[in-house]
């Protein structure tokens, strides 16, 4: 900062600051300007599509102090990412005023997420005597929509859905007023001006025409929400459009309507999520640590993980077992909206929230669509007339050593960016597409890669289009044109063919131009494609999270990725260092008949791995239950398949061998959701203390020093055939479940262990699917402590397919 007066403190000066952050939609303005009229500052403020703009005039020692309490005592709700000031002479400002923002410039102002109802607007709706009294689109510039509503930069409330009503006197005073609650909040409503509530009926939908129940009438629309609350109470299903599309709710100790949903959503045994009306009801029926209160009381109000209570002693509620079959944990969260809260309160009893889809499709946001997309499922439709421009999905958390883990990341944490490392800083926009499964897609600019709200499995149309939506809205959203295209080595994944088919159409668009001669200036090539390999991506992802420099070492483990060598890799472990990326070992391969079908049913990676391990024999190895779970015909296929290597791949990956253990000891044979063995395994330990492990082994060690080549030759190769013979001979000697499940994972960080003793790099990077699971991770985490090593895992960006994008961007910077 230049400091030409600094000598001179009598004279007035004028101070320019600007700044970068999650500065807008917080308050940030009315919380400048009274800060600035407290100590006597003239000067001005305005919002630009870059953050905040701040110019301040004043005696010297006035200005230091302004500059000083400004970050000290910003906003709880915002955050500055970078501050620019300089001192310049004064312009003779006589008053200080909030401008009207400034359009134009590039867009790297920070969309704020969603957020959580704040304690004073909750207060207000329960208080008769206020006029917000049961409103439920109450908020303020402390909480309510922000990234659901936005449709573009600056956030202003004529660039958001809000724009379609018009504030009433008492609202527009509380608005232009610098010393209210609600000044400059862009979503500021109230009965008389704001949006409204409807319930129409699902039954005898014609032509798509809804049938209005109930229209809001007085006092809040708090009839239309008695009349809901009633038809939950009556085990209805009811779509209510909350605050980033659709959810699905019914009373969530009714068991007939629980398993009613799960058959209409054609979603057979993947856990629903409940919510809560009060913390104190959550207690009832989970453990809930100060950390996870705080997550669950926290403006994101995530689904967080909770431990269920074992026996549940004096609930008033306790939840319909088909809520989440077989699982000690409940995904639980409280209202994050006054519909919710009111709802709630009307109902006094918990609901399942579940996205309003079919099985894995993204959420419905719109009123019409919900009507056509959930009719046959929902008996009655809550709806409103405030649009959402996105669909923003619930978040997912669990607290895992110590901290939180984000598994799917939307609302509250989308579309937050990542910070890059300063050294890359200086780098063209790159576009990150992501993988398959849970995916989501990322976008550099500049210092920041903005990660995109969770999309889900690109298995549908309607999931590939809501891809397609999210690209398009976060090239628009940032006025981004990104020189590099990001995908997956898989060829054939949607979002690679995608990346592709853009990275073509623009080249030959520019081509094009180019014949007509418009295109002088325009860039020669369109932007260039990157393959980055799946387990790279997730080494890297974790790596740009934790602001981790090379040397590390990389364990990447999850269920299926697309291997450079024309194998399924998931068992992994890469070195990074400056602009190179190794794998220097694997875990030993096995075949897994009938390919993808394997995925669904750990009896065939059972089958593939004991053939790899006793060949034919195992064929007759009827006492093993993996083997009892094929028919005579099917066993004769998977005979056929193993022995000709017909549709039936070798994979390294760490996830089947999971599969493979819940298959040895009958825990599961078929899974009805993707990661479900893993996780009863995990479960099935409950309880047990042991530090015991089966024994692992090199099948195949390289000669140290000259291990890290990584070619066929000298790739290191952990052996896993100690340890499936310990659970074989354990499962003979009726060794409890809980006690091979240990052992099992004891094993999985202990071969972790071998390879970070081995390679000798100091930090270790923890990502891939498996590492959502906590006992493994944080068992990893302590051992690799205790052996003087750096374990880093991932805390923000979810360890799962959903943070790949985040390492593709990475990689792309990276060359
Ligand atoms: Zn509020
Ligand atoms: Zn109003």
């Amino acid at each position: 900062m230049g400091d030409p007066d600094a000598a001179s403190p009598q004279l007035r000066s004028r101070l320019r600051v600007a700044l970068r952050g999650a500065v807008q939609g917080v308050g940030f303005r009315p919380f400048v300007f009274r800060l600035a009229t407290e100590l006597g500052l003239t000067g001005c403020v305005n919002n630009s599509a870059q953050g905040v703009f701040i110019e301040v005039e004043g005696p010297r020692p006035e200005l230091e102090k302004f500059l000083l309490r400004l970050e000290a005592e910003k906003p709880s709700r915002s955050f500055i990412h970078s501050l620019e000031g300089s001192w310049l002479a004064p312009l003779g400002h006589t008053s200080f005023a909030i401008r009207e923002s400034q359009g134009g410039g590039s867009k790297s102002a920070i969309v704020l997420p969603d957020m959580a109802t704040c304690p004073d607007c909750l207060s207000e709706i329960l208080d008769p005597q206020n006029r917000r009294y049961f409103y439920p689109f109450t908020n303020c510039t402390n909480c309510g929509p922000r990234f659901s509503i936005i449709d573009s930069l600056p956030y202003d409330r004529a660039n958001t859905s809000m724009k379609r009503f018009t504030m009433c006197p008492r609202c527009q005073e509380e608005y232009d007023d610098p010393r209210d609650r609600r000044f400059h909040a862009q979503p500021n409503a109230c009965p008389v001006c704001g949006p409204r509530l409807e319930l129409w009926s699902g039954a005898g939908i014609d032509g798509m025409q809804p049938e209005l129940c109930v229209p809001s009438t007085g006092e809040g629309n708090r009839n239309v929400l008695e009349t809901t609350a009633e038809a939950i109470r009556a085990g209805k299903i009811v779509a209510v459009k909350g605050l980033g599309g659709f959810h699905l709710l019914v009373a969530a100790d009714d068991q007939e309507t629980v398993v009613r949903l799960r058959e209409l959503k054609h979603r057979e045994e993947k856990p629903f999520a409940v919510m809560f009306q009060s913390l104190e009801f959550v207690k009832e029926v989970c453990q809930v640590s100060a950390f996870e209160k705080r997550l669950l009381l926290s403006p994101e109000a995530p689904i967080v993980l909770l431990r269920r209570h074992s026996a549940p002693s004096v609930a008033r509620f306790s939840p319909a077992p088909s809520i989440a079959p077989n699982n000690p944990y409940l995904g639980v969260m409280l209202p994050y909206t006054p519909l919710h809260h009111l709802l709630l309160f009307l109902l006094g009893r918990p609901v399942v929230a579940t996205s309003g889809n079919l099985s894995d499709e993204p959420l419905c946001i719109d009123e019409h669509e919900a009507l056509e997309r959930l009719h046959g499922i929902a008996d009655f439709f809550l709806v409103h007339n405030r649009p959402i421009i996105r669909h923003v999905d619930d978040s997912v958390v669990r607290v895992i050593a110590g901290g939180e883990q984000v598994l799917r990341r939307a609302r509250g944490y989308a579309p937050l960016p990542i910070p890059l490392p300063a050294s890359e800083f200086e780098v063209r926009q790159v576009l990150a597409v992501g993988g398959h499964l849970k995916n989501a897609i990322a976008l550099s600019v500049g210092p920041q890669v903005f990660i995109s709200q969770h999309i889900g499995d690109l298995e549908t149309d309607q999931a590939n289009n809501a891809f397609e939506r999210v690209v398009a809205d976060f090239e628009k959203l940032y006025q981004a044109q990104p020189s590099v295209i990001a995908a997956d080595a898989h060829p054939d994944y949607v979002s690679t063919k995608f990346a592709r088919a853009r990275s073509e159409q623009v080249r030959s668009h520019t081509d094009s131009c180019e014949e007509h001669g418009t295109s002088a200036n325009s860039q020669r090539e369109g932007p260039r494609l990157i393959s980055v390999q799946h387990h790279v991506a997730h080494v890297l992802a974790c790596m740009a999270e934790n602001e981790l420099k090379p040397p590390v070492l990389g364990i990447s483990w999850d269920g299926t990725g697309y291997g450079l060598d024309g194998t399924v890799w998931g068992g992994e472990f890469f070195v990074v260092e400056e602009n190179l990326c190794e794998r220097v070992a694997h875990l030993r391969q096995f075949r897994l008949p009938g390919g993808d079908k394997a995925i669904k049913e750990p009896r065939r990676a059972a089958l593939g791995l004991l053939h790899e391990l006793f060949g034919e024999a195992v064929f007759s190895m009827d006492h093993l239950a993996a083997v009892r779970a094929f028919s005579k015909e099917d066993l004769a296929s998977m005979r056929v398949m193993l022995a000709r290597r017909l549709n039936a791949p070798l994979t390294s990956s760490a996830g089947r061998l999971f599969d493979v253990v819940a298959s040895l000891t009958a825990l599961r044979q078929k899974v009805a959701f993707e990661g479900q063995a893993a996780m009863e395994l995990e479960f099935s330990i409950e309880g047990c203390e042991t530090s015991e492990f089966y024994p692992v082994a090199w099948s195949n060690r390289a000669p140290a020093g000259e291990s890290l080549t990584g070619t066929a030759s000298s790739m290191s190769v952990l052996d896993w055939s100690g340890l499936v013979q310990g659970i074989l001979s354990d499962l003979e000697q009726g060794v409890a479940i809980s006690q091979i499940s240990a052992r099992f994972h004891n094993a999985l960080v202990e071969m972790m262990l071998e390879v970070a003793r081995e390679l000798g790099k100091e930090r270790v990077a923890l990502s891939g699917g498996c590492f959502q699971n906590r006992y493994l991770t944080e068992r990893a985490v302590r051992r690799l402590r205790e052996e003087g090593f750096h374990p880093y895992w991932h805390q923000r960006v979810p360890p799962n397919d959903g943070g790949i994008c985040l390492g593709q961007v990475l990689a792309a910077l990276r060359g």
